[in-house]
């Protein structure tokens, strides 16, 4: 992106509209804002459009309301600039399944072939067996899941958020996420968004050790340079085991064992039992130890201060599958310690457990788990409405708060609101929600769209290493840019972007991991955003 390129003074969610929806459009230009459709004919006027100072962008901006239009194509007019935009009855199924089919082109230790892949092919990769870190002559094979984002590693807190979100958006936003994806499972009789997520859970169960442990993650010593994965040959370790992974690797089990119960009751028993020895293991070594990379390791750390979230999140899924009350009570005495509710990430799954209390264990999970903490859930919501309220373009992050991956808690937030609203009924955060997704299709300050392969304007240099190294101009399908990034950029990138505002602090440059990197936990969230709404255009 060249910084000073001058962008439209209208933005618009590049992918389109859905015509049982209001249109939102985000004026930098005051007056009024006349929208035509197809035939020229004037069918809508917004006067008195007048652009605020909205502190993360430094824009001034005015978000306008539309309202409901049919579908077909629209020219929007205001201060002396017209752009168009489509709307469809079903505008965002073909996003949310792309986003899907993301992950699959993360798959590790398989062929992509062209029938499933398109250009993006490529032979099986890290397919070698894996060395001990701790004993290098000792070799295991643990081929498969899904690489994690730009590098080639396998992390597995990262990889049980991913499928649980996944899981999530299957059983709460169902309509929305069950397209067949072209994958090589599809037609099998099961939905290919637990196709796909089953890919990554397979290879979960091969990072737990005899012991119940689970290995940190499986990563090279340094990062692979830009190259094809079939190319990447050095030697793969198998890194200690650590609580977090242990605990949320847990979790992820449980929850999944619901999921497969009924598509493959064998599958399914082998997680709920592998779940329970990772409980097990982790009652039986209860002293904390944050993960850090052993030294020489240099890839991703993925290093977390706080188990209490994971073991929360434990807890609630594991009740809710065995029906056990001393993992109800081991969820009550870690909600009591304090935990951010409203956070789904790698280091944060909180979100998850509330999840599992409020739309798994409902009143089931008691006085505590329900009550009280519904009532705590739906005023942080209530907060993020606020936050999104108060930003010229809408997006619920605080300026300050545009950090590596902002699109996690964007997505984050709009899913939070997403669950407000199923369970209060109250739709008074939709609007808000909309904001979200369009910030992620390209209503935002960059003009961008952040999904590759959607929009005018699409991120085409993404930090990702088969799209840099495979020759193809296009980056892969289906994947979601980080996005800025002012509060932990590369020094190159501080010395580029200087006192860019935080929501113009991006380069769409392949080698900017800060600002530019995917991830396939900040795809997830996308998909449960995406499934929500493509599941209300049914
Ligand atoms: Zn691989």
């Amino acid at each position: 992106m060249i910084m000073n390129e001058k962008l439209p003074s209208i933005r618009i969610d590049q992918t389109g509209y859905a015509s049982g929806l209001p249109v939102h459009v985000a004026a930098l230009k005051g007056g009024t804002l006349n929208v035509f459709d197809a035939e020229g004919k004037l069918v809508k006027k917004i006067d008195g459009v007048t652009p605020v100072f909205d502190q993360a962008s430094e824009d001034k901006v005015c978000i306008c309301d539309i309202g409901i239009l049919y579908e077909g194509d629209y020219m929007l007019e205001c201060g002396g600039e017209t752009r168009k935009i489509s709307v469809k009855k079903d505008p965002w199924q073909s996003v949310t399944n792309a986003l899907i089919k993301g992950l699959y082109f993360q798959r590790c230790g398989c062929e992509l072939k062209e029938k499933y892949a398109g250009r993006f092919t490529h032979p099986a990769c890290h397919i070698a067996p894996a060395a001990l870190w701790e004993d290098k002559n000792v070799k295991l094979t643990v081929t498969g899941g899904w690489h994690d984002a730009g590098d080639y590693g396998k992390y597995v807190g990262p990889g049980a958020v991913t499928a649980a979100h996944m899981i999530y958006a299957y059983m709460l936003c169902r309509k929305g996420c069950e397209d067949r994806i072209n994958i090589p499972e599809s037609g099998n009789g099961a939905p290919d968004i637990l196709n796909e997520a089953r890919y990554e859970i397979e290879w979960l169960l091969k990072m737990q050790r005899e012991d119940g442990a689970f290995y940190h993650k499986l990563t090279k010593a340094q990062f692979a340079p830009f190259i094809m994965p079939q190319d990447d040959l050095m030697q793969e370790y198998l890194m200690p085991v650590s609580h977090c992974a242990t605990a949320a690797a847990c979790a992820l089990l449980a929850l999944a064992y619901r999921a497969y119960a009924k598509i493959d009751p064998v599958f399914a028993f082998k997680l709920i039992s592998a779940s329970v020895r990772a409980a097990e293991w982790l009652d039986a070594n209860p002293g904390f130890v944050p993960f850090s990379n052993p030294e020489g390791v240099r890839t991703g750390q993925y290093g977390d201060g706080n188990v209490n979230d994971e073991l929360f999140w434990a807890s609630c899924e594991l009740f809710a599958s065995t029906g056990e009350t001393k993992y109800l009570k081991a969820a009550e005495k870690y909600y009591s310690q304090g935990l951010n509710l409203t956070e789904y990430g790698w280091s944060d799954v909180s979100g998850l457990g509330a999840v599992c209390c409020l739309f798994v264990l409902k009143e089931k999970a008691g006085e505590i788990l329900y009550d009280r903490l519904k009532e705590e859930y739906t005023e942080k919501c209530r907060r993020i409405g606020a936050i999104s309220k108060s930003s010229g373009y809408g997006t619920a992050l605080a300026p300050d708060k545009y950090s590596w991956g902002s699109i996690l808690h964007i997505m984050g937030n709009a899913m939070s609101m997403i669950l407000y609203e199923m369970l209060t009924g109250d739709t008074s955060l939709r609007n808000a929600v909309l904001l979200q997704w369009h910030y992620a299709l390209g209503l935002n300050a960059l003009d961008t769209c952040f999904v590759t392969g959607f929009g005018e304007r699409p991120v085409m240099n993404i930090h990702h290493r088969p799209s840099g190294a495979d020759g193809i101009t296009d980056p892969v399908p289906g994947l979601i840019s980080g996005g800025p990034n002012k509060y932990h950029p590369y020094p190159q990138t501080r010395e580029r972007l200087a006192d860019t505002p935080p929501a113009k602090y991006f380069l769409d440059e392949t080698m900017s991991a800060d600002t530019n990197e995917i991830a396939i936990y900040w795809n997830s969230p996308a998909i449960f955003v995406g499934a929500f709404f493509a599941a209300l255009c049914k």
